[in-house]
């Protein structure tokens, strides 16, 4: 049979009823769900030809051997957070399986074809995203962290994935799965509003934004609300506050897709008599460019020092997290824009500010691209999240499209 992007729409909401309730997806790593959703997938792939397995991070595999034992793998995630949508992650691998089946059909493909679903993409139980990618991807080096990690009903980590037959320290063995591959592909919602908002249904893209994530501390003097004069007050919540709408006009001067959020000022002593002693504000700033990034960063410290000056308050910059920005690779962007224009008419190309598994793989050395689908509304990780069936079915044949294009050029240099 040839490709039934149909049938992509069909399996997914098949998925949704057997793993979904009144609230949303319940597909959480390491739950039962989850594993039926697994079950469910090899279910659907039995008798295409593909032999299925577990690595040693129970990601889940299912291999298409081809003429050349270099691959080309297609990869996404069954694993959701608690009330999540019917698409994020499960289009990637319910479309992978689609294109495989395809490919299976035809018969002797020039090069091995891989369909990969990443163990615990989400983190949502335990913390730490990209679980399973980041071991295939050789990134996974915060053990001792991971071993003290506890989720809400005080399972550890190497408890809740031992039930399913994972050895945190032989999960970094997973590595061997990316031995041969030569390029990585992956279909996801944009889970954002840009597509919607250009009127079109897909878009390559171009890599995942750099991340720094800082806690800035401001420290002033409490004093009495009532006593103490306006021209007199150390407010540390007014330099928290003054950076806050800062940020938006360093956004808008760096440009190129910058963003920047203050996810949330805590104060102390936090109540209604007393001027602000300390506050410490939690700032996310990305971008794709990282010479960017960092002018992001050193404008904000910039302004921060001047605004404790012009308060008499003192500011500290604590790191919390980063990571680079990691950019996809040229010739797969080109085919995944040539797949999208052969499929809907127009490509855009366009950056991706959440993570994504494709990031770890990337940033192993796998040539990679995503593409985006366009999310109604821009939402995602709640039930409201949806996308038109049609587009949908568009995204199928766009991945079928570029996963074509991409075994000619594995095959060529194979
Ligand atoms: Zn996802």
């Amino acid at each position: 049979m040839p490709l039934d992007p149909s049938r992509t729409v069909a399996e997914l909401k098949e998925l949704r009823e057997l793993t979904g309730n009144e609230d949303g997806a319940q597909r959480v790593a390491w739950t039962d769900t989850w594993v039926r959703a697994q079950e469910w997938m090899a279910s659907k792939l039995d008798g295409t030809g593909a032999r299925m397995e577990f690595d040693q991070a129970r990601n889940q595999w299912w291999t298409l051997p081809g003429r050349s034992d270099r691959e080309l793998v297609i990869g996404g995630h069954l694993d959701s957070v608690p009330n999540g949508g019917w698409l994020d992650g499960a289009l990637n691998v319910v479309a992978g399986s689609e294109v495989l089946r395809r490919i299976a059909e035809e018969g002797g493909p020039p090069v091995t074809v891989r369909l990969v679903s990443w163990a615990d993409e989400e983190g949502a139980r335990f913390g730490r995203s990209l679980f399973g990618s980041s071991a295939a991807a050789g990134s996974m080096r915060d053990q001792d962290e991971l071993r003290s990690l506890v989720d809400r009903d005080g399972v550890s980590l190497p408890d809740a994935i031992g039930a399913h037959g994972v050895d945190l320290d032989g999960a970094t063995d997973a590595r061997s799965q990316l031995a041969n591959a030569a390029s990585y592909l992956e279909l996801h919602i944009e889970q954002g509003p840009v597509l919607e908002s250009i009127g079109l249904p897909l878009g390559a893209v171009l890599g995942t934004f750099g991340v720094e994530r800082h806690r800035v501390v401001w420290r002033g003097q409490a004093a009495h609300a009532g006593s103490t004069p306006m021209d007199q007050r150390r407010d540390a919540l007014a330099g928290a506050a003054r950076l806050e709408l800062e940020i938006r006009e360093i956004a808008k001067r760096v440009g190129g897709g910058a963003v920047c959020t203050m996810g949330g000022v805590d104060t102390k002593p936090g109540i209604v008599t007393s001027v602000v002693e300390t506050a410490e504000c939690l700032l996310d700033q990305r971008h794709l460019d990282a010479t960017q990034l960092a002018e992001m960063l050193s404008n904000a410290e910039a302004a921060s020092r001047r605004f404790a000056q012009e308060e008499n308050i003192e500011v500290e910059f604590e790191r919390i997290w980063n990571i680079e920005p990691i950019l996809f690779d040229e010739q797969l962007i080109g085919f995944a824009d040539e797949a999208i224009r052969d499929v809907s008419g127009q490509s855009h190309r366009l950056p991706s500010g959440p993570l994504h598994d494709a990031a770890e793989v990337s940033r192993s050395g796998v040539p990679t691209v995503m593409v985006f689908v366009q999310s109604l509304r821009g939402l995602s990780h709640t039930k409201l999240e949806d996308t038109k069936e049609e587009h949908l079915e568009l995204s199928v044949q766009a991945l079928d499209r570029l996963a074509s294009k991409t075994i000619e050029r594995v095959a060529a240099a194979a």
